[in-house]
Parts: structure tokens; sequence; C-alpha cells
């Protein structure tokens, strides 16, 4: 086989950790940071997919609400059977994933789907974004996916399975080089997000798992250098991570104004947002003066939100998105109970937001921002 195309994606490889761990293989002398795409990897993962913003892909964050659509599928959680199960028992975690489980084969959920700490109060208000396999075909409304792309222009190829562990993908990844046949290789890493959330950027336990990448790759290039007479090889990750230096309650903050939430208006916590849809007259206003009076974050203004590509006609996503400062962390949210040693989901402008992009060549465009490795992984196979 002559020419191949390999791409690896490794979640939470920020750039600052890089500098720390230095380059992951000798031949990828080509390194960039790349500026992070606001959200977490719910919305990071597709724009890379796509190669477009979230506003166009409509993946941001995996909850929404939409004002003229109370429908949900998540209705089904005001039944009184969900009502009279003790929080005890329903905020339990083990008793989430199994929910989510029988949640996602009911619904015939392609995507990751977790239903993490929302109250089932909560849920009825909600849809969920990840309904399909955002790497399988026809995954998306508005755009074509990598996978359509390949398909079309019939390039062999193989797109790696991101429900396999790290050591199969490892297996399979070895296993499609040496079979010759594919001119594109696409594998997703995810393990180092976890690492990092429990452990930090800066633990024994990331340089570990980086040490593990780099035996890997080792084998990678010897294996493509057997294999193949031209090998381009990309590696990329989608943002950084920051540790922890704040936890901040913003429920118990909300709760201190005279509004009910449910009633004059409705919240969804993430770890680093909160995010606001109004229905009462004087609630946005009320809301807006509370946070104005946190100290750690601030609302996104329309300019910031249409820069970061997320300002969604329909608010879908918020009508406002407070963020806080990086470092801070919302806790509880709807997303957990507890903060995490590490996060992401912080301003791109901060620099352990940073994604990375390592190559063994020089990219005609090299990306700027994380969409751009999109059109950076199909520069060779555009014109065919
Ligand atoms: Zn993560």
């Amino acid at each position: 086989m002559k020419k191949i195309d390999l791409f690896i994606f490794i979640d939470s490889y920020g750039f600052e950790l890089l500098k720390k761990t230095g380059s992951l293989h000798s031949k990828l002398t080509y390194q960039k940071p790349v500026r992070m795409q606001f959200g977490y990897s719910s919305t990071a993962i597709p724009s890379i997919l796509t190669g477009k913003s979230p506003s166009t892909h409509k993946q941001f964050t995996f909850f929404y609400h939409l004002k003229n659509n109370s429908t949900s599928m998540f209705s089904f959680f005001d039944s009184w059977i969900f009502k009279i199960i003790p929080d005890f028992i329903s905020k339990r975690r083990r008793f989430r994933v199994l929910l989510s489980k029988v949640f996602k084969n009911f619904f015939n959920i392609s995507g990751y789907f977790d239903l993490y700490a929302v109250p089932f109060s909560k849920l009825k208000y909600f849809h969920y974004s990840e309904m399909k396999d955002l790497f399988s075909s026809n995954a998306f409304e508005n755009c074509e996916n990598l996978k359509d792309v390949l398909l079309r222009k019939k390039i062999k190829h193989f797109i790696s399975d991101w429900r396999l562990s790290e050591d199969e993908n490892f297996s399979e990844l070895f296993r499609e080089i040496k079979k010759q046949e594919n001119e594109f290789i696409f594998a997703y890493f995810a393990g180092l997000d976890g690492v990092q959330h429990m452990h930090t950027k800066d633990s024994s336990e990331a340089l570990d798992k980086v040490a593990y990448y780099k035996e890997n790759l080792d084998k990678v290039f010897d294996l493509l250098e057997q294999n193949h007479e031209d090998y381009r090889v990309g590696i990329f990750s989608d943002h950084g991570m920051t540790t922890l230096s704040k936890v901040v309650d913003i429920q118990k903050a909300l709760k201190e104004t005279s509004l009910d939430e449910g009633k004059d208006y409705l919240s969804f916590l993430d770890s680093t947002m909160a995010r606001f849809w109004y229905y009462s007259d004087n609630a946005q206003e009320v809301i807006r003066k509370k946070l104005s009076e946190l100290p750690y974050g601030k609302i996104l203004s329309n300019d910031e939100l249409k820069k970061m590509g997320i300002l969604f006609e329909d608010q879908r996503y918020g009508e406002d998105i407070f963020l806080v400062d990086p470092g801070v962390q919302i806790a509880p949210s709807d997303m957990g109970k507890d903060a995490l040693p590490g996060m992401h989901g912080y301003t791109p402008d901060d620099k352990d937001s940073d994604a990375i992009w390592l190559s063994n060549y020089t990219p005609e465009k090299p990306p700027v921002e994380v969409k751009d490795i999109f059109e950076c992984m199909l520069e060779r196979v555009k014109g065919s």
C-alpha cells in the first residue's frame, strides 16, 4: 500500500501538558496549540467531526430546553413512581448509571448517554442532544461528518469504536495498519480525560497515561514504516485541563432570590456554566442582578456567543449563559454532587484550555481552532 493518512484523537491532551511531556514521537516534528471550541467534549467532538460550529451542527451540551416544545422524552420522569423514590436512592451514581442504560436502550440512543445528576423533577423540561452516534454516517441533520465524506468519496477507511477500551483500540489500530487496505484511519482515545479529571494535569497518573500513549505510538510508527511507503500522521486533541481552585454553590445563590425555579425560570448547572430560561416578567432582571454580584464569573454577551459559534436562534442552550472563571467549579451541579480535581469548559482564552496538533508533516492549512482539524484531516482526500 503506498499511502495512508492516520489521525489519532487524544481527548484532553492540552498544549500545557504537551509542554511538560514533550513530543509523543520523534517523527512528530510539527507542533502547535489549537484554540478550544468553548463547551465540553459534547461540542468539541462534533466540531472536529464536521468542521462546523455548534450553531450549525447543533451539539453544544447534552441537555437543552425548548420553550415552545415542552414534550420531552423525559416527561416519563414526571410520573408518581419517580416522585416517591427517595433522594438517597435517586441521586446514587450506581442507580443513575443503571437507569441511563435502561433509558438508552428504550429510546434506541446510539450516542453517548448519561443522566448525570439531573433531578428527576427537572428532567421533564429538557431534551437530550446526543441521540445519535456522532461518528457514524448521517448523524447530523445540517451537515456531513467525517464518515459521510469518506463514504461519498469512496475512501477505504477505518474509524475506531469509542465504546472500546484503549487497549482494544490500539490492537484494532495495529491490525488495521497491517491490513494495508486503508487509505484513511481515524482513532479516538478518551482515557486521558478521565485521568486528568480525577488527578489533574500535573499528576503522575497523567504522565503515566502519556507514557502509555508514547509506547503504543512507537509501535504505530514501526508498523507504518513496515507496511506503508508514504504515511501521514496527525495527532490532536479537543481541549486541555484546568486544576480546581475554587468550588461555588450557585444553587444556593439562586435560592436567595424571590424566584421559584420551574415557575419563574429554569436553570441548568453544568460544571463551569449556569444556563437560564425565563418565564415570568422580572425573572431575567432578578437573575442577572444576582449573577452580577457573584465575583467568580460573568454572563456571556451575544457577541461572545457568536464568536464562539454558540449563538442559537431558539436559545435552546440558554437565554443567558453564566460562565465561571478558569479553575472555579459549580458544585453541586446537575452534572454531579462534587467538584473534580480537574475540569475543562472555561474560556478558550485561558492557556490551560488550549488543545494540540502534532504531525509528521506541515499541513497546508494548520488548524487555528478545533473545528479546522476536520479540513486538515481531509487535505489529501479532498481532491480525489
Ligand atoms: Zn472531560
